[in-house]
């Protein structure tokens, strides 16, 4: 194992800020990755695995530990039937291109989520999702290595608690699984309209009427690279927050003062409140913040413009987390994960 010392992280995070990792490596295949999180905690070292580091953020302090980069390949047709097919994917293959070539195998069922950065590990972790498709729909199981047990486990869609940027990988047993492949279960038959309203009127206004997986993604890749920044030009983590989640009776509370305000109904009890309309009220759309640009074209996205340290971020964090808070008494959610 190839260990290297004191690495800045802002090189390996799309954020480009934070501290240094006090010993770095890269692992390629399975027994490498369980061999790294068995040597780190034999030292008593804490240690998590990176990806793309596009959903990352590093305080100042960096992380006093060993930091292993996955880089684990593997692309392998497990089934192949009449009506669609199962595949499993090392977890370091790059998210996109796999979702170019699954397409390119006529496969539907992540189509939508075309262009997200990242690696296929990462994915289950947020239960990654885009223009009305994520992740746990098609998913079928991942190999992970589990730290507390010192053995190889296969955890099925069940087992991973997913729900909206959620899974047990971010929430009770974060730390615990190093993931080394995902298998998703995908479909011979087209994408079904309706599609998500941008994708919709995507087609209308190119008059596409004969939908594919092909036709979604190139859909998807050209709306999002209208109002996404491209981080290796302008450094971000794509959305800063998540969408907030509030009850029905807060919703109709705040219609009171906010008749227009957007919401997709969720399971008849909550509602999914588009985060970037509440910053946009707040009047921060497009402002600069210590250093961090409030994205003029999305709100929800926070780009590194000028900031000197992780100590800027969090105080434009805290900045958009109190005026949402105070105008309509909901608290949003930092999206990236923290080390
Ligand atoms: C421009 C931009 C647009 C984006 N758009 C979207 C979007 O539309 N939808 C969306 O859901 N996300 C989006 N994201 C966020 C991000 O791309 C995804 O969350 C992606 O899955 C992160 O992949 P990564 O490999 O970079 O993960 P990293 O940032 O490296 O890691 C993320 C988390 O996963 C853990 N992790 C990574 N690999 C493993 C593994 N093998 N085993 C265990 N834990 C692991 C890490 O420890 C960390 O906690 C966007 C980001 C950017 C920069």
């Amino acid at each position: 194992m190839n260990v290297h010392t004191n690495i800045p992280l802002k090189n390996y995070l799309t954020m480009k800020l934070g501290g240094s990792a006090r010993f770095m490596t890269d692992v390629s295949t399975a027994d490498e990755l369980a061999a790294a999180c068995r040597n780190a905690k034999s030292q008593n070292l804490p240690f998590f695995v990176l990806g793309g580091g596009s959903n990352v953020i590093a305080t100042d302090n960096g992380f006093n530990g060993l930091v292993i980069r996955n880089r684990i390949p593997g692309f392998d047709v497990l089934e192949d039937t009449a009506s669609g097919a199962i595949i499993k994917i090392g977890a370091g293959e790059d998210w996109d291109e796999t979702v170019a070539k699954t397409v390119q195998m006529g496969l539907s069922g992540i189509e939508a989520m075309s262009a997200i950065p990242g690696t296929v590990g990462a994915a289950p972790v947020q239960n990654i999702g885009a223009y009305g498709q994520e992740l746990a729909e098609t998913f079928v199981s991942l190999e992970a290595y589990d730290s507390e047990t010192d053995q190889f486990v296969i955890l099925e869609n069940a087992d991973c608690g997913f729900s909206y940027r959620h899974s047990i990988f971010r929430g009770e047993q974060s730390g615990r699984y190093a993931i080394c492949s995902v298998t998703l279960k995908l479909f011979k038959s087209p994408p079904q309209p309706p599609f998500y309203e941008a994708v919709e009127r995507y087609f209308n206004e190119h008059g596409i009427t004969l939908f594919t997986a092909a036709n979604v993604r190139d859909a998807v890749i050209a709306i999002r690279s209208e109002k996404l920044p491209d981080p290796s030009e302008r450094p971000n983590t794509g959305s800063f927050f998540k969408n907030a989640i509030i009850d029905d009776w807060q919703l109709t509370e705040l219609q009171k003062n906010w008749p227009d305000i957007p919401y997709y109904e969720l399971d008849g009890k909550q509602v999914k409140i588009p985060t970037g309309w509440l910053i946009e009220q707040v009047g921060l759309k497009g402002q600069l913040l210590h250093g961090m640009r409030v994205h003029d074209k999305n709100a929800l996205v926070l780009i590194n413009e000028s900031a000197a340290s992780y100590s800027d971020l969090a105080a434009a964090r805290d900045e958009i987390m109190a005026k949402v808070r105070d105008t309509f008494r909901i608290t949003i959610e930092q999206e990236p994960l923290q080390v």
